[in-house]
């Protein structure tokens, strides 16, 4: 606690620390506001986006004189909504393009997607991104009670974020309150180590993969230490399923928190104390669309982001390639004025058609493969409409037959056009960035544009 408030007056100090400070400021008042006055500060935002993307980004600037759409045409969101949605294509094809030209060259960052799905993305951001991504992050940590300074422990994998052999970054990692387990070079003994530390410790959140925290939870249900209680568990990055939730929530006996954010526009949505996933209107508009328009609530559609802040390459309805279902407009428990997503479940190509091109949702194989005790981890690979390669992780030996029951419910699902091929095997290799990847498919469904 101490540290904590020690920690917040020093961290003014730091370069970036008042602009820190007053970033929180405003979007902690933002809570307080009702949803029409919120929906005005969002408007009055975008609106000020367009017209500065229009004056100093060359790419909107013609996209939007193509389209004949000036900054005065926002007069809603629902204008705003029309506008074009740009793609990963567009930004490749268009980089230096969408660079502002107010941007200082020297004080650009260049920054890169963990390309888990393929090819990274290059863009560039400025300092004033992570000040206002660092304050998005706390207040909607303090949501529950954790402050910045607070103790936090990264079961992590992406070099970019835990710190190396370089003492600057060890220093900082250490004055920021953090430890880190490497989920890329997890053993028994690294975990057990580990344990041991946090259970003397005692962070306030323990943030990670869900499956790096499931396979941690699951080693300390094994080995019955129960001595880890954390405020929070945060999950990022990866699809978190409801039996994982459910183990992890069990063995650290505390909700575990879904954290939506990419590298390419920080946090976009997080779990209040009633469960809802909110959109952080104020700081990211977030979209899900359905052939083209706002998907009724529950409707699955692609995840359509813009980031009201960051300037130095902005993001106009941009479609990250993640999948969604649409929230409602329910007022929620929590009281505060956002928007929701009911959940996020996946990437565009996390689908996989059927020979007749049918839209098979991941799930699926959750449900064949995952509720089935013997499996520990499997991944589904589809090359085209017609093949289907599936490796299994057993925890034991499985039968012939269990691997027959297994094909022919694939099968009856995916027709019998599609051949399959069926592995059990030692081990699933882990994308660049650290993380598993279930579904992988090199078909595109026709309805992301
Ligand atoms: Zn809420």
């Amino acid at each position: 606690m101490l540290y904590s408030t020690l920690y917040r007056t020093a961290r003014l100090l730091w370069p970036g620390g008042p602009a820190t400070r007053r970033n929180l400021r405003q979007l902690e008042q933002n809570q307080a506001l009702s949803k029409d006055e919120l929906r005005a500060f969002q408007v009055a935002k975008l609106q000020r986006l367009v017209d500065y993307a229009c004056k100093n980004v060359p790419f909107y600037h013609d996209l939007y004189r193509r389209r004949d759409i000036a900054p005065a045409d926002i007069k809603s969101l629902a204008d705003f909504e029309r506008l074009p949605i740009i793609t990963k294509q567009d930004i490749r094809a268009n980089v230096s393009n969408m660079i502002a030209r107010t941007a200082p060259k020297a004080g650009l960052i260049e920054n890169h997607t963990g390309g888990s799905t393929g090819e990274p993305l290059h863009f560039f951001i400025d300092d004033s991104f992570w000040w206002e991504n660092a304050a998005n992050e706390f207040r909607v940590r303090g949501w529950h009670g954790v402050r910045e300074g607070a103790r936090m422990a990264w079961l992590w994998g992406d070099p970019r974020d835990v710190p190396d052999w370089r003492w600057k970054r060890r220093l900082r990692a250490a004055v920021m309150n953090h430890r880190f387990l490497n989920a890329f070079s997890l053993t028994e003994e690294k975990m057990r180590h580990f344990a041991d530390m946090l259970a003397h410790w005692q962070p306030a959140l323990i943030m990670g993969y869900a499956t790096t925290l499931t396979l941690f939870a699951r080693f300390l249900q094994a080995n019955q230490m129960t001595a880890i209680r954390p405020k929070i568990i945060e999950t990022t990055a990866e699809k978190l399923w409801q039996p994982q939730r459910e183990l992890i929530e069990a063995v650290f006996q505390c909700p575990v928190i879904d954290h939506y954010s990419s590298r390419e526009m920080g946090t976009m949505a997080y779990q209040c104390e009633a469960g809802t996933l909110h959109t952080l209107d104020d700081a990211r508009h977030v979209e899900v669309i359905a052939a083209g328009r706002r998907a009724a609530p529950g409707q699955l559609g692609q995840v359509v982001v813009t980031s009201l802040n960051h300037l130095a390459m902005p993001f106009i309805r941009y479609a990250n390639e993640d999948m969604a279902l649409a929230g409602d407009e329910t007022p929620c428990a929590c009281g505060r004025p956002f928007g929701s997503v009911q959940e996020l479940v996946g990437r565009t190509n996390d689908y996989l058609i059927t020979a007749a091109g049918q839209f098979v949702h991941s799930e699926f194989f959750a449900y064949t493969l995952r509720a089935r005790p013997e499996v520990f981890s499997y991944q589904v690979y589809q090359p085209d409409a017609t093949h289907l390669d599936v490796k299994i992780v057993c925890r034991r030996p499985v039968s012939r037959a269990w691997l027959a029951d297994i094909r022919q419910q694939i099968q009856a699902r995916f027709g019998e056009a599609v051949d399959i091929t069926l592995a059990v095997v030692d081990d699933i290799e882990l994308t660049p960035a650290g993380k598993h990847r279930y579904i992988i498919s090199d078909i595109k469904p026709d309805f992301v544009t």
